[in-house]
């Protein structure tokens, strides 16, 4: 299908659906039925590096850019794939490389690079204050040499499938704050230690399939060198790491849409009813046009956040505006192939009713629509603060 993407990256994507390619629609089918873990498709992408992209090669990384490292996202959910089961592990690094201290990129990234550790979890929501992150309740109190960490997080997803977890947590209570963003830290967790060591999970059943849990921390010791960035600043170092996950995301969701719109044009022109095929029909084309011309534009809005935030230009704008674009689009599209495939589209071997599922997930997570809207109404448009 005719994309308006740059085509810079026809080597990078020819060798990601090589790699794609060995992976065909009944291994993800499989996985997402019986709800597991796509553990050889994420060891391929990482044993090819696919996975250290954004890692600088000083520490063993292949040091690109955020437009490689989308191009790569992007593949993966066209190529039938979901990318939400390794994702975390591509931005999440941000927060270590923006933040950490020299010795403790030392320690992780080339490891992380090497495939030897994973870090593909973040824990930030949870279950009583929800998107008012500021007044999350899971404390960390310093003790001696380490900090007790008390709480519970809620969505908290791959810990079954990593060995470290970037944790935000409370050290100063709301009430001694100017602002309320302040008093947050940001910690390591080496998610071996600390599994049956006063931190407990609790897995959540739910309609993506995706590996994600409920977490209780009871006095976890977490040792004090683990805080990444300055004690009571963590907010804005998590801050810094969103809009690199939501352009990323974006460009998943972009991957989404060119998948649906391939298999629902391939089918349109095939089935026949009432002696045609059903795409000759006006009224199964234009929802298809319309989806592929959404599509075509949300990429064109994540390049541009791509190419801010390689430049080292503020991308906050372009990454949020892309992710509501993209999540839009690719949900139209999904919509829009489920019906094209009529009865069809809802059994489990057309691949359609999974990926329709795992594509709405981005209307919600990890950020709502909702929230973008008000993003862009007041740091964009200037209006006053709803919240
Ligand atoms: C499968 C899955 C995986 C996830 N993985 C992770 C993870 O790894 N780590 C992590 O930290 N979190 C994760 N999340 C959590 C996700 O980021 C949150 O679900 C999301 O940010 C929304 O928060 P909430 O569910 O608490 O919704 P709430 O904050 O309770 O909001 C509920 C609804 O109300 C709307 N709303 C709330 N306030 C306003 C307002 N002021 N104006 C307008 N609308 C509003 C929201 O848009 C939303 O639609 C995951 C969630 C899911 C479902």
């Amino acid at each position: 299908m005719q994309t308006s993407a740059p085509t810079d990256h026809d080597d990078l994507r020819d060798a990601m659906r090589a790699l794609c390619a060995e992976f065909p629609a009944e291994y993800h089918r499989k996985h997402g039925a019986e709800e597991t873990y796509p553990e050889e498709f994420v060891n391929a992408l990482t044993k090819a590096g696919w996975m250290a992209a954004m890692i600088p090669e000083e520490y063993g990384g292949s040091g690109l850019g955020l437009t490689e490292a989308s191009v790569i996202m992007e593949e993966v959910n066209r190529g039938g794939g979901n990318a939400g089961h390794c994702h975390g592990q591509m931005y999440n690094m941000g927060t270590l490389l923006h933040h950490g201290s020299e010795e403790q990129k030392k320690l992780y990234l080339p490891k992380i690079a090497s495939g030897e550790l994973r870090l593909q979890s973040m824990a930030v929501t949870e279950p009583t204050t929800g998107t008012d992150t500021t007044k999350l309740k899971t404390t960390a109190v310093r003790k001696g040499d380490k900090y007790v960490i008390n709480g519970q997080k809620v969505w908290i997803s791959r810990i079954q499938h990593s060995d470290l977890m970037i944790l935000l947590a409370r050290t100063t209570p709301l009430a001694d704050v100017k602002r309320k963003s302040d008093g947050l830290s940001v910690f390591i967790v080496d998610l071996k230690q600390a599994m049956g060591n006063g931190m407990t999970i609790q897995p959540i059943s739910n309609l993506v399939g995706h590996e994600t849990n409920e977490v209780f921390f009871d006095n976890l010791e977490i040792p004090a060198e683990n805080m990444i960035g300055e004690e009571g600043k963590g907010f804005r170092c998590i801050l810094s790491g969103l809009n690199a996950e939501r352009t990323l995301i974006a460009a998943e969701c972009i991957g989404d849409g060119y998948w649906f719109l391939e298999k629902a044009t391939a089918y349109a022109g095939e089935r026949i009813v009432f002696d045609r095929p059903i795409g000759q029909n006006q009224g199964v084309q234009f929802p298809l046009a319309r989806a592929y011309v959404n599509v075509e534009a949300a990429n064109l809005m994540r390049f541009e956040a791509c190419r801010r935030f390689d430049a080292g230009v503020d991308c906050g704008a372009q990454a949020n505006m892309a992710k509501l674009l993209a999540a839009d689009a690719s949900w139209e599209a999904a919509n829009t192939c489920l019906q094209t495939h009529g009865g069809f589209g809802f059994a489990q071997e057309y691949d359609i009713e999974r990926k329709f599922r795992e594509t709405r997930l981005y209307q919600v997570a990890p950020i709502s629509t909702n929230l973008i809207l008000s993003y862009v109404a007041e740091h964009i448009l200037g209006l006053p603060r709803s919240f």
